[in-house]
């Protein structure tokens, strides 16, 4: 990328200047979205939001769609899945940078000392459900390119600003929906910002992998007071999870990741008990019988080091052997969800544009980081094939999903800047 120094200098604190000058709107904006309680599940009042970006997206010069997930059967008539997508061209149609937040949040639970939807400020925080994860991102990036447009600087590229649903079930009705209707594709889009809070001084490169499987266990039902007469399922459940406590993990946190997760303990490979159930249901009435199913879920997270046939193929090894030695033991293994890990390059364009501005905003260099969870880079990485893919916003990681969520006034104007910078670099 080659552009002149001093020129970009004088461009950006213009656009600093018009950033400062907005930031009250901006504010007032993201009141407006924390009000709306998108809450999901369900996933409520989603066409309200999506209409509320989109509306602000079209009085800022942008063409506006929205696309519901019409045929999923998350998307009913009381539940709408409602998408928005705005375009701005620039000079010339590529290349084009994508911002894209998700604009669900997930319910309040307890322990909240404001009222999660009155986007109260105090002390310069702006509290709500949603508002860190990740609301803030969403007005930030839409502020941000804005800023540029008052600046009167014509970007040669083109932008887009998406603001899609259900992040926090799968992502399915929403970035994986458009992807898969070529809504986001590789050749459209070159470069794309996820507004997610990985903190708003560092640069998020991609997740490591998800495997959810089930397994199930067979037995023989028999009285409970001979259980030698029949052949327990709960039994044979507590053989696997003993296998996986006593072999799989220590072997599963031997294995490490080049991947710079953060927080640096999830840099191991990891297993999760996600549920399980066996026998009669704890409240009902009981009857003395041997168990003859059970079902647990398991939450098996892997890295970009480990190929997925790998990942599955030691659990089906696991299972096979408990057979192996018990004539008894019969199972059923089913896959639940696969996610495969992906990182973008630290070298792309995108990652260098993004840590020059927030060098410039901040005065600090952002450290690279790879998240322990997954978000919607997944969907653009494997189903839009998109490379160079980052996510970067203004909030807090840890104060993600909890009570009394808050961001802060000023990291919602410094990561505004920061994208505004990096839109220059890559577009402008
Ligand atoms: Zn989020």
């Amino acid at each position: 990328m080659r552009y002149d120094a001093a020129m970009l200098r004088q461009k950006e604190s213009a656009v600093f200047q018009r950033i400062d000058e907005l930031a009250d709107e901006m504010v007032a904006f993201l009141q407006d979205l924390v009000r709306v309680p998108t809450v999901n599940p369900p996933g409520a009042n989603y066409a309200e939001c999506a209409a509320l970006i989109g509306d602000q997206l079209k009085e800022f010069g942008y063409e506006i769609q929205y696309v519901t997930a019409e045929g999923l059967p998350e998307c009913t008539p009381q539940h709408p899945r409602v998408n928005v997508i705005g375009r701005m061209a620039g000079t010339h149609a590529q290349p084009t940078l994508h911002f894209n937040g998700h604009l669900d949040v997930v319910p309040v639970g307890e322990g909240w000392t404001v009222d999660p939807f009155a986007a109260l400020i105090r002390d310069g925080r702006l509290y709500g459900r949603g508002v860190t994860d990740q609301k803030a991102g969403i007005a930030a990036s839409i502020f941000a390119v804005e800023a540029i447009r008052r600046a009167g600087i014509q970007l040669t590229g083109s932008v887009e600003q998406s603001a899609t649903v259900d992040e926090e079930s799968g992502g399915f009705a929403g970035v994986a929906y458009l992807a898969e209707r070529g809504y986001f594709n590789r050749t459209q889009l070159d470069y794309v910002v996820i507004t997610e809070p990985l903190d708003y001084d560092r640069i998020c490169l991609g997740h490591r992998g998800v495997y959810w499987f089930e397994v199930v266990t067979r037995g023989r039902t028999a009285h409970g007071s001979m259980p030698f007469l029949g052949t327990s399922a709960i039994d044979c459940m507590a053989r696997v999870i003993h296998h996986i406590e006593s072999e799989l993990k220590p072997k599963l946190n031997q294995r490490r990741t080049a991947m710079p997760v953060e927080p640096a303990g999830a840099r191991a490979a990891t297993i999760n008990v996600n549920a399980l159930f066996g026998g009669q249901p704890i409240d009902a009435l009981q009857t003395p019988c041997v168990a003859d199913v059970s079902r647990a879920i398991f939450d098996r997270r892997f890295l970009l080091e480990e190929p997925f046939v790998e990942v599955r193929g030691e659990i089906v090894a696991l299972l096979e052997s408990l057979r192996q030695t018990d004539a008894e033991f019969r199972y059923e293994l089913h896959d639940r969800m696969i996610v495969h890990p992906t990182m973008t390059a630290p070298d792309a364009a995108l990652v260098q544009a993004m840590t020059e501005a927030i060098q410039t905003t901040l005065n600090q260099t952002p450290p690279l980081i790879a998240s322990p969870g997954t978000y919607d880079q997944k969907h653009f990485a494997r189903i839009a094939g998109i490379e160079q893919c980052i996510a970067y916003g203004p909030g807090i990681l840890n104060l993600a999903h909890q009570p009394d969520e808050y961001c802060e006034l000023k990291h919602l104007v410094s990561a505004c800047k920061a994208m505004a910078l990096a839109t220059l670099r890559l577009v402008g």
